[in-house]
């Protein structure tokens, strides 16, 4: 049996441990089932001592039997664990760096006469558990194990480890914490008091006692309004301050909103009646809020949220004294619906996460909580609906749970967790390239500004893609072309220089604007991306100026997504010369010479990719969508998912086929869907000729690391072998050894 197949066996029998009282006996039995399924002389598990810094050994096994950290053949002391200090050994590098670490000895080592031994970092998402360590008597003991392969399965190992300390451990020692179960949308954990979205302004509006009379209930009003104002004009500045485009947008028009006479008049006026400040402030804004959710367009109706948020906010401000000021910092969102919009203010604004009731994410809320870091959580529990506004709260993004009312030891646990989540270093300097020096560039795909920060941090040679219908689906509207303007050019100056490529909107298919588009019956191949930009064409020169504009002493590239054939990139160029035009008849800036590219992800232009050649300056191509349309699979599916693979043969021929197309013209050529952070398909791209990959900001990396262990002549071979192949099945297999012979050296020069 693989080691993978063993950890998915143990997966499916954690329920069996659910009674078991310590995680050691489950550990115990976890390395025995390891070290049996590769047929190894030793596995042991070694697990960070709680934040202390050493590896501890919690479990192993070798010929001799289990053994455990008070007795085992490395224990000196039988009344202290046995530890490894942290960076003077294999394991401690293993475990820092995150990386396998393999020896040999030939004569076997000192200790045990072990020949060969593998030691594998355990992590889960950026947090970091400890190490295996696996060793044999053989030498070649571990050559039929693949680095990656073994990379992965392992942190589904950290995933067990951690879920079973949860099911034994808490499920005893937590008194009283119910679990809600759910699916992760956003990673990483949050720590919080729960604010339902569902009860907000009527559980706000009971903590606030009546004035004592109707003079004091006008002035907590007016005090209420102004540190309203105030809240929102700090937070806007923070936002215009900070990495964020819409934000600012957003938050002035609440700040607009309380500044109109007609609707904080309408409080005034009912208090001066005689009501109290919240029932004022609680029927004036349900009224506008049931006024905007009726409105067919919905767009607008979606605003009712907005309103409901002003009346929360005002009845908390309310309260008198400065500590009941309104706050969302340390807060965890519980709502049935939510928009991308509402996600990013709700960041902007501090929250700590977000737990959605029912199947209401759409692929931009987990894209978007992965580029805000945000963690957040799907579940159908209806437990939800019953959490109290205030409840203490811990929510594991990758643990697929939600904790209610934790008890103190998880708490600490969690605070512990939290502590050892390590930033990710700054400032990487490595240049993409081959061991033998192929320059390779390795630029970021941008969704919002925070992503192009991170881009410049994480060493992007510029950025590849941005996708620029992001600020439209923040701010779930059209941006003028001034508010464009700041954005992208925030965007472009982050670069300090180096090539940016804004793609213009790809509004339609899973990228919805609520409100904007006709209903289709099949938007993925309706009205999407340069089709909806030329069906809109005032909108378009919009979004063409502000990005001519933003452009201005900067390498612009600007590209066209979603084309099918050259008479849209023909159109276009159109659309791009009248804008240039229109800016120079107004006297502004502008740069007159972008380069004009178009996205390659529709099939037909696969096919006519060298007409198409012939009328860009570049070309990109887009593995989710060609993969998508060439598959037939929807991308968004998870029930297809299976299906869905940028590494079946003939998306790999179809790539090649678009690279060779381009190259007859002489017409760049890059990847920019997510294949091209597949450290798998690397050699492949080299070897058909790809010099330019653009990935998220977190992959950049890994992937230069990946082009430095390959050489120009193996990546040929192996693209050559790759393309011979014609079956998914045989692909896989192919890939998988592949991996392993550049792992193994053979194929590299290093
Ligand atoms: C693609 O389709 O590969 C691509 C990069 O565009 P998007 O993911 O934005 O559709
Ligand atoms: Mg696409």
């Amino acid at each position: 049996m693989l080691y993978s197949e063993v950890l998915e066996e143990i997966s499916r029998e954690l329920p069996l441990f659910e009674n078991s009282s310590d995680r050691d006996s489950f550990l115990k039995e976890t390395v025995g089932k390891i070290k049996r399924a590769i047929n190894a002389d030793m596995a042991a598990v070694f697990i960070q001592d709680d934040g202390k810094g050493d590896l501890v050994l919690r479990a192993g096994v070798d010929s001799d039997g289990v053994w455990d950290h008070l007795n085992c053949p490395d224990c000196t002391d039988t009344d202290k664990p046995f530890r490894f200090s942290f960076d003077l050994n294999d394991a401690g590098r293993a475990f820092n760096e995150g990386r396998v670490i393999r020896r040999t000895y030939p004569s076997g080592d000192a200790d045990h006469g072990f020949r060969s031994k593998i030691i594998v970092p355990l992590a889960r998402g950026p947090m970091r558990l400890g190490v295996l360590i696996i060793a044999d008597f053989r030498e070649d003991a571990f050559d039929d194990l693949d680095d990656g392969e073994i990379l992965s399965s392992s942190s589904r190992l950290a995933d067990l480890i951690e879920d079973a300390s949860v099911l034994i451990s808490h499920e005893v020692k937590a008194n009283g914490t119910r679990i809600i179960q759910g699916r992760k949308a956003g990673s990483g954990i949050a720590m919080g008091r729960a604010l339902p979205f569902w009860a907000d302004m009527e559980s706000a509006a009971q903590t606030i006692s009546p004035a004592s009379s109707k003079e004091e209930e006008l002035a907590r009003f007016d005090r209420s309004l102004e540190r309203s104002i105030r809240q929102l004009k700090e937070i806007r500045q923070k936002a215009e301050e900070g990495i964020s485009e819409t934000g600012a947008m957003i938050f002035m028009a609440q700040i607009l909103m309380l500044r109109d006479e007609s609707f904080t008049g309408m409080m005034r006026e009912a208090i001066e009646k005689g009501d109290t400040a919240t029932t004022a402030i609680r029927r004036v804004v349900t009224d506008y809020a049931d006024r905007f959710s009726q409105m067919a367009e919905e767009r607008l109706a979606e605003k009712s949220q907005d309103v409901r948020d002003l009346g929360y906010r005002m009845i908390t401000n309310l309260a008198s004294g400065e500590s009941r000021e309104f706050s969302y910092e340390g807060r965890i969102a519980l709502a049935r619906h939510i928009y991308p919009s509402d996600l990013f203010r709700l960041s902007l604004e501090g929250i700590s996460g977000v737990v959605l009731m029912g199947a209401a994410a759409t692929a931009h809320i987990s894209i978007l909580a992965g580029s805000l870091g945000l963690p957040v959580l799907i579940t159908e529990d209806k437990a939800l609906l019953g959490i109290p506004d205030g409840t203490q709260l811990i929510l594991d993004g990758d643990g697929h749970r939600l904790y209610v009312e934790p008890a103190e030891d998880l708490l600490e646990e969690y605070r512990l967790k939290l502590s050892l989540v390590s930033p990710s270093p700054d400032y990487y300097t490595l240049k993409g390239a081959t061991a033998d020096g192929t320059a390779v560039k390795v630029m970021a795909n941008v969704n919002i500004l925070k992503d192009a920060e991170e881009a410049r941090k994480q060493g992007a040679e510029g950025i590849g893609l941005y996708r620029s219908e992001f600020p439209f689906i923040l701010k779930n509207d059209i941006l003028s072309e001034e508010q464009q303007y700041k954005v992208y050019r925030s965007v472009v100056e982050t670069q300090k220089g180096k090539p940016v490529v804004l793609r213009t909107a790809d509004i339609g298919g899973d990228k919805i604007l609520q409100g904007r588009e006709d209903q289709e019956s099949n938007p993925f191949l309706g009205v999407r991306g340069i089709r909806f930009s030329l069906a809109h064409k005032e909108m378009f020169r919009d979004q063409l100026r502000a990005m001519l504009r933003a452009g201005v002493n900067a390498d612009l590239g600007i590209m066209l997504p979603m084309v099918s054939g050259v008479e849209e990139v023909l159109e276009a160029r159109e659309q791009i010369e009248k804008a240039a035009s229109d800016l120079h008849q107004r006297g502004v800036a502008y740069n007159p010479h972008p380069r004009i590219g178009a996205m390659v992800e529709i099939p037909s232009a696969a096919l006519a990719v060298q007409e198409l050649a012939s009328h860009v300056d570049f070309l990109s191509i887009g593995t989710n969508d060609l993969t998508m349309y060439l598959l037939a699979v929807d991308r968004t599916n998870e029930n297809l998912s299976h299906l869905y693979s940028s590494r079946h043969p003939t998306i790999l021929r179809a790539i090649n086929h678009i690279v060779h197309g381009a190259q007859k013209s002489g017409t760049k050529v890059s990847v920019c869907g997510d294949a091209a952070a597949d450290p798998v398909l690397t050699p492949f791209f080299v070897g058909i000729g790809i010099r330019e990959l653009s990935v998220s900001p977190h992959t950049i990396e890994s992937i230069k690391k990946r082009l430095a262990a390959i050489n120009l002549e193996d990546a040929e071979t192996i693209a050559k072998e790759m393309l011979a192949i014609g079956r998914i099945d045989e692909m896989e297999t192919y890939l998988k050894e592949n991996t392993e012979r550049l792992a193994l050296g053979e194929l590299t020069i290093r």
